[in-house]
């Protein structure tokens, strides 16, 4: 199959990361017979250096002409007191925008060998926890009107959520589907006692059920969620929420699993066009020294593999390899505890490669 993807490699550990993450794509084409074109583009802090812009309409442009793109992380201190507008974050947002990628999906996965990594207590990380959360990315409060103003006298600010029938209904869509290739377990995530855009996701999220008679579905109001993912997450197979209770619980989740630099995501909307790339940042404190952890990034490339290019079997050796390189006791400094093998950034890469 032929493949165009975009690589962002971005800032700090991105360009480490992101190395080991085309060796891998390189091997699995080999592997598979697949042409992957890969084009690398600024963006983030590399591209305000170049261009005085975080993210150029000639990258958006290019990104909307691939099959996939893959981002390692972007910003860092250099660029932290630069005016608001031109900041590495608000590429993120544009992008995003730009791609409508309208749903993000986070796997929370502990590994058997790294429980002892976890916060949680034995008798819980010692069930099997993997589950998913898919957060609604492009709607919300974060996106409604915002305004702060002098009313009697008194700074006052007001941020504006919103959500309509359309957006529910998209992302509902999409969970019901992922649930459906999973353990067919859904929980929808609201605070419909309080809020009227939860009252309508509700709503909306029940009538999709109706066409889903195999998916186990469940409501939960988000404070009891939060509560849920430390006390049971082993119940857990996909969770579906809208934008800002997303960003809030998928961090408490990614936090289960140990180490951030473990963690993939992919943000994906109505097309077969994602983003793909780890959870954390650009970690300005260890970059330029090959030490980082490229296993986040490296099973988001799986992500890619499986969410945009229907390549389920080529995922499932990336995932596989992943999984051997921890059982066989390999590990970067993030995620090293005595009696492991410590091994720098390209040498995890090498490994992984070598298993796939
Ligand atoms: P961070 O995720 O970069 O780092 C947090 C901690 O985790 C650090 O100690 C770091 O060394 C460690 N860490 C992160 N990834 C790792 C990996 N792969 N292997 C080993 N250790 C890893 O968060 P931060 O320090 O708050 O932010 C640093 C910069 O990244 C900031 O400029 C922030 O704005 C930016 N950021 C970017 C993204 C993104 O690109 N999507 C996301 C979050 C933060």
């Amino acid at each position: 199959m032929d493949k165009k993807i975009k690589i962002l490699k971005g800032d700090g550990i991105g360009p480490e990361i992101v190395d080991e993450s085309i060796k891998v794509l390189n091997k699995i084409s080999l592997k598979y017979n697949h042409n992957f074109e890969l084009e690398e583009l600024l963006f983030g802090g590399a591209s305000i250096d170049y261009y005085g812009e975080p993210l150029t309409d000639e990258v958006v442009e290019k990104c909307k002409n691939s099959d996939a793109v893959l981002l390692g992380a972007i910003g860092g201190p250099k660029w932290d007191n630069i005016d608001k507008n031109i900041r590495p974050e608000k590429g993120l947002l544009k992008i995003r925008k730009e791609l409508e990628l309208f749903a993000n999906i986070r796997p929370i996965r502990l590994y058997d060998e790294l429980s002892k990594s976890s916060p949680l207590k034995e008798e819980i990380v010692n069930k099997k926890i993997d589950f998913v959360i898919i957060r609604e990315l492009t709607g919300g409060v974060y996106f409604g009107n915002k305004e702060t103003k002098i009313i009697n006298e008194v700074e006052t600010a007001t941020d504006t959520m919103e959500y309509n029938y359309l957006e529910i209904d998209r992302i509902g869509k999409i969970a019901f589907e992922v649930a459906m290739k999973r353990n067919k377990k859904l929980a929808s995530v609201d605070k419909a006692n309080v809020l009227d855009t939860s009252k309508l996701w509700r709503k909306t999220m029940h009538m999709i059920k109706e066409k889903y008679s195999d998916v186990k579905y469940e409501d939960i109001l988000v404070d009891n969620a939060a509560m849920q993912i430390i006390k049971r997450p082993y119940d857990f197979d996909v969770m579906v929420t809208e934008n800002m209770f997303g960003d809030i619980l998928s961090d408490e989740a990614s936090i289960i699993a140990g180490s951030i630099g473990m963690m993939p995501s992919a943000s994906i909307g109505n097309k077969k066009l994602g983003l793909y790339e780890p959870i954390h940042g650009s970690a300005p404190d260890i970059a330029g020294q090959n030490i980082a952890n490229p296993i986040g990034t490296i099973l988001s490339v799986a992500m890619m593999l499986r969410y945009s290019f229907d390549m389920d079997l080529e995922a499932n050796n990336i995932e596989k390899a992943v999984e051997k390189v921890i059982s066989d006791g390999y590990r970067t400094v993030d995620i090293y505890k005595e009696g492991d093998i410590k091994v720098s950034c390209s040498e995890m890469g090498d490994i992984i490669n070598k298993y796939i």
